[in-house]
C-alpha cells in the first residue's frame, strides 16, 4: 500500500516533499478570525503578568480551557524555580548634589493600561545581586570587552565604582558580568534615546518609540553558561531536585544592578567630570558625554529582593499522530511578561491561540495528523527561558529521540517576515512564505522580503551575510543563523531538535516599548501592528508549517542548505585566522617603532593596545574536506528526494528513521568548551556577545579568544560529526534510489 494515500487525502507520498493541501489550508485559515485574536489580546495583556504575577498564572488557566475547549489534549506541567522579585530598589545620585532616581515608570496620558501600575514590578533586573554600594560613578559606554579595553588604555580603572552603561552593543547580562568581571562594585545600564527613543522617532504616546521615563527590564542571569532555573542545569526544577544554592549558583551575578530611564540617566550623565569620551561612545543626550571622575558623581545603589521558589505553569496541548504518534513537531510562545506584555510576548500568543483553535476545527471535520502535534504556552520565558528550559529538561530523552521540529515566535511587529535556525528547513520554509500573502501588500511573504533585501541594499544599508546574492539570483534566501533570546534555545542547541524562530519586524516601533511598563495592548494596535495584520498573517505561516511538517510522510528537510552553511562557516573562521596574523604583525610594526606615543595628543592618556597572545596556524582543512562529503551526500539526497514518485511503506519506515533524528549527530555528548550544557557543534549564543549567534562555536571562540589547542580538537570534533551525518544522507539516498534487481550495483 502506499502510504500518504490516507494521511494526504489523495496527494502522492513523495520524499520530502511538503505536501501542501490547499483544501485543508483554506479551512485552516478561515478557522482564524482576527476580530476573536484583538479581543485575546486584550484579554491577556490586561493586567502585569511577571512570573508569580496572579494574572499570569489566570492566563495559564484560560488557555488550558480554551485548548481543551478546541479538542486538544492539554495539560498544565509546573515547575518550582528561583525567581527573585525586588522589594526595595533604590537608585540615588549623592554628590555633586542630592537626587532621588529610579521608581516605577509613570503613567502615560491616554493609555488606561498604565493609570495603576501599582500590580507591575518596579523596573530591576532578574538575578542580579542584591546588595547596598556608594561610589563614584563611570560611564563604560555600551559595558562591552573593546569599551573595558580602551577604559584600560585611559587608564580609568572601574575597581571599587558603579558604572554606567548604555543598552546596545551586546546584551544586557554581559554589561553586568563584565562589570563585576572588572572590579566594579554595581551597575546601572539605562536606554539611550539614541538606541530605541527621540533619535529613533516620536516617543509614546505621540509616536511608539521609548519615552523619557521608559525603562528596560531584564534578566541578567548568565545564560551563555545555561539558560533556565540557576539553581538545577541540567535537570528539571521539580519539587524534590538536587539544587545549587544561591551563592553557588554561577549564572546568578555578585554584584547589584539596575536598569534605568534616560530621563534619570541624563540627570547623573551631565554631571559627570573627567576627560571627554570618544565621538563613538556619545549617545543622542543633549549634552557632551564624559567618563567621569573618582571625586564627581557619586552613586548609591540598593537592591533587596525576595528569593522564594515561585511556581512556573506550562500549559501543553497535544494531538496524537494517526500514523506517526512519536514523532513530534512541537511549537511555543511564551507567554510571562515583564509588564503587561502586548507586544512581548502576547502577540505571538495570540497567534499561536488562532493556530490552535484553527487545527482544533480540522480535527472536529475528521481530520488528523499523521505525526504527534505539541502546542507549548511557555511560562518563565523573561527571567532567563526557564519555563522551555525546564521543559525540555525534564522531556530530554523523548525529546531527543521523536521531536522532528520546534516552531517558536515571540514578540511581534509588522513588516518582513524573518525566520532563523536549522539550515535544512531553508528550501521548505522559502515554500511556505512563497504561498502567503503580505497583509498589506500585494505580493507574497517571499517577494516581500526579497524586495526589501535588493532596495535596502540599493540604499547602501548593510544585509544579512548570503542575503543579497540569493535576493539578486531568485533562489532561496537563506536562514539565519540561532544564538539567544527565546526558547528555542534549549530545544536547538541541548536537545538538538531542528528548531526555526519565525516573526515580523521592519515597519514598527515595538523596541520603543520593549520590556516596559508601555507594552500595551494601545501601544501594540497604535504603533506595532494596528488591526493585527501581521499576528493573523503569523498564525497563517506557522500553520502551514506545523500542517505540513506533522504530514508529510517523509520530512521535507533538504540539506544541500546546512552543508553550504558548514562551509561557509569554516571559511569565516579560516578569514578570521587570517586577520588575527595581519593585526598582529601590523601592531608589532607600530609597536616597535613607538608610532602610538608620537601619535598620541600629550595632553591626555592615552596609552598603546596591549599585545594579545601570537596568533597561530589552525588547520581547517579536514572539516572543510569533511563538509565537501556531506555536500555531495545532500546533494544526491535532495536531488533523490525531489524526483522520488510513489514510496512503499518500507521506504517511508526507513526514510523516517534514518532522518528524524538526523540532527542528534551534530550534538556533542561533552558540550561546548567551559559549557557543558550547550552542545550543539553549528550553534551557541556567544560569550561575549548574548543574543547573537556563533556558528561553529567550539572552534570560533576558540579562536577568538586565541585557545589555538581548543580550537584544533573541536575542528576534529566537528569534522567527525559532519562524516557521521554524510554517511546517514547516503544511506537515505539508497533508500530512495535502491540498485536495481538484476544489476550489480555499481
Ligand atoms: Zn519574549
Amino acid at each position: 500500500m502506499i502510504v500518504g494515500l490516507v494521511v494526504l487525502g489523495g496527494a502522492q507520498a513523495r520524499a520530502g516533499t511538503h505536501s501542501a493541501e490547499p483544501a485543508l489550508e483554506q479551512a485552516f485559515d478561515s478557522g482564524i478570525d482576527v476580530q476573536e485574536q484583538s479581543r485575546w489580546l486584550r484579554q491577556l495583556s490586561s493586567a502585569p503578568n511577571h512570573v508569580g504575577s496572579p494574572h499570569d498564572r489566570a492566563n495559564a488557566e484560560r488557555v488550558l480551557g480554551l485548548l481543551r475547549s478546541w479538542g486538544w489534549t492539554a495539560r498544565m506541567e509546573t515547575f518550582s524555580v528561583l525567581y527573585p522579585t525586588p522589594l526595595r530598589t533604590t537608585l540615588e545620585m549623592i554628590a555633586p548634589e542630592r537626587v532621588v532616581l529610579g521608581g516605577q515608570e509613570q503613567p502615560v496620558p491616554g493609555d488606561d493600561s498604565t493609570t495603576d501600575l501599582s500590580q507591575a514590578l518596579p523596573p530591576y533586573f532578574a538575578f542580579q545581586s542584591d546588595g547596598d554600594v556608594t561610589g563614584a560613578l563611570i560611564y563604560v559606554n555600551y559595558g562591552m570587552p573593546a569599551d573595558y579595553a580602551e577604559l584600560e588604555r585611559r587608564d580609568i580603572d572601574v575597581r571599587g565604582k558603579v558604572v554606567i552603561a548604555r543598552y546596545g552593543g551586546g546584551w544586557r547580562g554581559l554589561k553586568v558580568k563584565l562589570a563585576q568581571e572588572h572590579g566594579a562594585i554595581g551597575c546601572v545600564v539605562y536606554s539611550d534615546p539614541a538606541e530605541d527613543g527621540f533619535a529613533r522617532g516620536d516617543t509614546y504616546p505621540t509616536g511608539g518609540w521609548r519615552p523619557p521615563e521608559g525603562v528596560q527590564r531584564g534578566s541578567v542571569a548568565d545564560t551563555s553558561l545555561y539558560p533556565g532555573d540557576p539553581l538545577t542545569p541540567g535537570l528539571a526544577s521539580t519539587p524534590g531536585a538536587i539544587r545549587l544554592t544561591r551563592e553557588t549558583a554561577p549564572t546568578i551575578m555578585k554584584i547589584p544592578a539596575l536598569p534605568i530611564s534616560y530621563a534619570d540617566a541624563s540627570k547623573l550623565l551631565q554631571r559627570l567630570a573627567g576627560p571627554p569620551t570618544p565621538t563613538a561612545w556619545r549617545g543622542a543626550l543633549p549634552f557632551t558625554y564624559h567618563f567621569g571622575s573618582a571625586d564627581g558623581v557619586r552613586v548609591h545603589l540598593a537592591v533587596v529582593s525576595d528569593w522564594s521558589q515561585k511556581t512556573l505553569y506550562d500549559v501543553i496541548g497535544e494531538i496524537r499522530g494517526s500514523t506517526a504518534p512519536d514523532q513530534w513537531v512541537v511549537r511555543g510562545n511564551h507567554r510571562d511578561a515583564w509588564v503587561f506584555g502586548a507586544s512581548d510576548p502576547l502577540a505571538g500568543q495570540t497567534a499561536l491561540l488562532g493556530e490552535a483553535k484553527a487545527i482544533g476545527g480540522l480535527l472536529k471535520s475528521g481530520w488528523r495528523p499523521a505525526r504527534t502535534i505539541l502546542y507549548a504556552s511557555w511560562d518563565g520565558e523573561e527571567p532567563g527561558l526557564v519555563g522551555s528550559t525546564e521543559w525540555v529538561e525534564a522531556h530530554l530523552s523523548e525529546l531527543r529521540s521523536k521531536a522532528v521540529l520546534y516552531v517558536n515566535t515571540d514578540s511581534m511587529g509588522r513588516g518582513f517576515l524573518s525566520y532563523a535556525g536549522s539550515p535544512e528547513l531553508t528550501h521548505f520554509l522559502n515554500d511556505v512564505a512563497a504561498d502567503i500573502p503580505d497583509p498589506e501588500v500585494p505580493a507574497s511573504l517571499l517577494a516581500r522580503q526579497r524586495a526589501h533585501l535588493l532596495v535596502q541594499r540599493f540604499e547602501g544599508e548593510p544585509v544579512g551575510r548570503g542575503l543579497e546574492g540569493a535576493a539578486r539570483q531568485g533562489g532561496d534566501l537563506p536562514i539565519g543563523a540561532l544564538g539567544a533570546g527565546s526558547d528555542f534555545v534549549a530545544f536547538l542547541e541541548h536537545a538538538g531538535v531542528p528548531t526555526v524562530d519565525i516573526g515580523f519586524s521592519g515597519e514598527d516601533s515595538k523596541r520603543g516599548s520593549y520590556h516596559s511598563a508601555y507594552d500595551t495592548y494601545q501601544h501594540y494596535v497604535k504603533f506595532v501592528d494596528p488591526g493585527l495584520l501581521y499576528v493573523n498573517t503569523l498564525s497563517r505561516v506557522v500553520g502551514r508549517i506545523v500542517l505540513r511538517y506533522a504530514g508529510a510522510p517523509t520530512l521535507p528537510a533538504r540539506f544541500a542548505d546546512l552543508a553550504v552553511e558548514i562551509k561557509t562557516c569554516a571559511g569565516e573562521v579560516e578569514d578570521l585566522l587570517k586577520d588575527q596574523q595581519s593585526s598582529d604583525t601590523a601592531l608589532d610594526r607600530l609597536l616597535e617603532s613607538g608610532m602610538f606615543r608620537v601619535a598620541a595628543d600629550p595632553t591626555q592618556v592615552r596609552t598603546a593596545p596591549q599585545r594579545p597572545r601570537p596568533a597561530e596556524a589552525v588547520d581547517l582543512s579536514d572539516l572543510d574536506a569533511a563538509a565537501d562529503e556531506l555536500l555531495t551526500a545532500a546533494q544526491a539526497y535532495d536531488r533523490a528526494a525531489d524526483l522520488s514518485t510513489r514510496l512503499e511503506d518500507s521506504q517511508v519506515k526507513r526514510l523516517n528513521e534514518l532522518l528524524s533524528n538526523i540532527d542528534q549527530l551534530l550534538l556533542s555528548e561533552a558540550g561546548l568548551p567551559g559549557r557543558p550544557w550547550y552542545r550543539n557543534l553549528l550553534f551557541a549564543p556567544g560569550w561575549l556577545t548574548g543574543y547573537d549567534a556563533k556558528t561553529l562555536p567550539g572552534i570560533r571562540e576558540a579562536v577568538e579568544e586565541r585557545h589555538y589547542d581548543v580550537a584544533r580538537t573541536n575542528t576534529a570534533i566537528a569534522a567527525t560529526a559532519v562524516r557521521a551525518y554524510a554517511i546517514r544522507l547516503r544511506e537515505a539516498t539508497s533508500v530512495l534510489v535502491p540498485a536495481r534487481p538484476g544489476k550489480p550495483n555499481r
